[in-house]
């Protein structure tokens, strides 16, 4: 989701489904700090032994009934049993027995009104297009050695290299050689190949190096209609249905509750197997639909902010906004990030328009997250769509982040800094010869923290460095939004060639993966995939979205660079800081006054490196510039646009040449 409120992009993803709907609230209540909360984590289903619980949690409803189905098709239910008030404004219903394979929605009666069937806001597992939740056996779901089943173990989130993908992108294009295309099992298919012979699927990441992979929404969403599994339909789900089961559309049978649960802890055990990690794109920041919401259906009212006249106000930009600051709505963010967590081996979350969410929210759900596993990595966009009643101080900012403990924000300074702004598709930036980004690229370098050589007031984005330390940070250049890097260069850079765009895109990732902070790409950049130009594809076809895996062939030399960047980071400690002051003490930027330059050295074994120092030179303009290096010992590992972790030849120092368009990167362990 956006940074600013640009109608076209900023309605994507659950503007469909909200157009249309009556904009106002019928709850004109403002004190919704008195309704009692309620902080059992067995809300709405319970199996134990013998009886199936029901406990809804609904303080102003006058009446609910519990409808019990033998299926997800049949019109009318078996068994429909009026609810009694329980404690903290629940209601609950008991019936004997396990209800397993059963099926159940609530109807709440509130404010003179019988509301439209729900299956509630913890629904596990529900069957096709989520109207119905389901009555599963979760132990069931847990695939063969689940129980021995971990995520890696990272000793810091700068540890982490991110890589951002959708399931259908991924697996779906005919030459992936995947079988489950667009589907969670796409992900532990072992030896798939391109049509030349190349790894993709699972291989490819290992082979690429990557730690994480961050899921696009994998939570069911509304978008996509599940009922119709041979049609080829795309969304990015930035639209949430229900919040606690897996999507039907990435399931190989979605009339069957159990097999999406199934598939996506099958999905998740074989990238731990590889050494990878989850992470899990989240957005408690607002729902696709308004009135007829799960949340709107349960407790009318109470989990979204309203303006003044009761409408629902709209920090998402997409027809609503939740309110964590109230008790119910946090308790539910939190249980539901540490269901995924438990539950599934989730290793990570990514927060959707995370300052819709207030600092006290995101600081309990890193704490109660770190809890269970301190290796979970958490991160969000530190902005709104639009504007909130929220005060700004609340609000879990960019700019708030040093505030909180444990998370980290995107930073848009470098992004935009090297490639140009992200919606104005001309523009340029640091990597593709503009002047005048070199401070805020410096800003990124250091992971937007302190740094005597560094002036916020030249920034671009930030004026003031905001991260009390690296940690705090997640460097990117691209993302599912906006103008993949691919197609954002072919925009920016008229009448270049593709070998000029791909030494562009290089340079641009080399920034970014050996800046302080943690690194994150877009997956397929490192095939050099393209989106036709689209900006917003957050429901554009396959022909848009999905990655072409013969670009792996086409593209071997962009891959390698690419996988020894990655190495290269992982490698040495000094590209991976964890504070403030070993930043301000180890980088030391030169005095360069040519444009489109910037050359630093990472110096005395930083972070514990072998590396003594590491000279690093950038060179965005079309010009060969000459840099004056130490005269010693060094390895050279990039240069001319090519890269090796290992070193490829030796240098002197003195005057080396940076080509145009290029990074030099040379070592030297004494
Ligand atoms: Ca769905």
């Amino acid at each position: 989701m956006h940074k600013t409120l640009i109608p076209a992009i900023a309605l994507a993803s659950a503007a469909l489904f909200w157009q249309g709907l009556p904009a106002q609230n019928i709850n004109m209540e403002t004190d919704y700090a008195s309704w009692p909360a309620y902080t059992g984590a067995d809300l709405e289903l319970l199996v134990d032994a013998d009886a199936t619980h029901f406990t809804l949690w609904s303080p102003r409803a006058t009446a609910v009934k519990l409808n019990i189905y033998d299926n997800d098709t049949t019109a009318t239910p078996a068994e429909t049993v009026a609810m009694r008030r329980g404690k903290d404004g629940t209601w609950t219903a008991k019936l004997p027995g396990q209800l397993y394979g059963k099926y159940y929605t609530f109807t709440v009666t509130a404010g003179g009104r019988t509301l439209a069937e729900t299956p509630g806001v913890w629904a596990k597992a529900v069957g096709v297009n989520g109207q119905r939740a389901a009555i599963i056996d979760l132990d069931a779901t847990n695939p063969d050695g689940w129980d021995a089943d971990r995520g890696p173990v990272l000793k810091n989130i700068t540890d982490a290299v991110i890589y951002e993908m959708h399931h259908r992108d991924f697996s779906v294009h005919p030459t992936s050689g995947i079988a489950n295309k667009g589907k969670f099992l796409a992900l532990t298919e072992q030896g798939t190949t391109n049509t030349t012979g190349e790894a993709t699927g699972i291989d490819h990441l290992r082979e690429l190096g990557v730690t994480h992979v961050h899921i696009l929404p994998s939570f069911d969403y509304n978008s996509v209609d599940e009922s119709r599994p041979d049609s080829a339909q795309y969304n990015w789900g930035y639209d949430p249905l229900n919040y606690n089961a897996p999507e039907g559309s990435y399931s190989t049978d979605a009339a069957d509750p159990a097999a999406r649960v199934r598939e996506m802890k099958q999905m998740i055990q074989a990238l731990h197997q590889a050494g990878i990690g989850v992470v899990m794109d989240v957005v408690y920041n607002h729902t696709a639909q308004n009135d007829d919401s799960n949340f709107s259906l349960t407790a009318p009212g109470y989990y979204y902010r309203h303006r003044p006249d009761g409408s629902y106000s709209d920090a998402s930009g997409c027809g609503n906004e939740t309110a964590s600051e109230r008790q119910q709505m946090r308790d539910f963010i939190v249980n539901s990030v540490k269901y995924w967590a438990k539950e599934y081996h989730v290793d990570g979350f990514r927060f959707d328009l995370m300052a819709i969410h207030d600092i006290e929210t995101m600081n309990q759900v890193a704490a109660e997250l770190r809890a269970i596993n301190p290796s979970i990595i958490i991160y969000g966009e530190g902005w709104t769509a639009g504007d909130s009643p929220l005060p700004i101080e609340e609000r879990a900012l960019k700019e708030n982040v040093d505030k909180m403990e444990g998370i980290a924000v995107f930073s848009d300074d470098i992004r935009d800094a090297v490639k140009g702004h992200y919606s104005n598709e001309a523009d340029r930036g640091f990597a593709t010869g503009k002047p005048g980004n070199e401070e805020t690229v410096k800003i990124g370098i250091v992971g937007s923290t302190a740094h005597p050589q560094v002036d916020y007031s030249k920034g671009n984005n930030s004026k003031f460095p905001y991260a009390g330390s690296p940690t705090e940070i997640i460097n990117y250049v691209s993302c599912h939004d906006d103008l993949t890097l691919t197609d954002k260069l072919a925009k920016s850079m008229p009448g270049s060639t593709e070998a000029d765009r791909q030494r562009a895109a290089r340079l641009a990732q080399t920034i970014v993966f050996t800046s302080q902070g943690t690194p994150f790409m877009f997956a397929g950049e490192e095939v050099f995939r393209d989106k036709k130009g689209v900006h917003n594809s957050y429901k554009s076809p396959d022909s848009i979205n999905a990655i072409d895996w013969t670009l792996k062939h086409d593209n071997a030399e962009q891959f390698a660079y690419y996988r020894e960047l990655i190495k290269l980071r992982k490698a040495h400690p000094a590209f991976r800081m964890t504070n403030a002051k070993d930043v301000a003490k180890h980088i030391v930027f030169d005095n360069i006054s040519s444009p489109n330059v910037i050359s630093y050295s990472i110096k005395d074994h930083a972070n514990g490196d072998v590396w003594r120092e590491i000279k690093i030179v950038f060179n965005g303009s079309d010009i060969p510039f000459v840099a004056r290096v130490p005269r010693g010992d060094w390895k050279v590992i990039a240069r001319n646009g090519k890269i090796n972790a290992d070193g490829m030849g030796s240098s002197r120092g003195g005057s080396v040449v940076v080509e145009p368009t290029s990074a030099l990167i040379l070592a030297r362990e004494k």
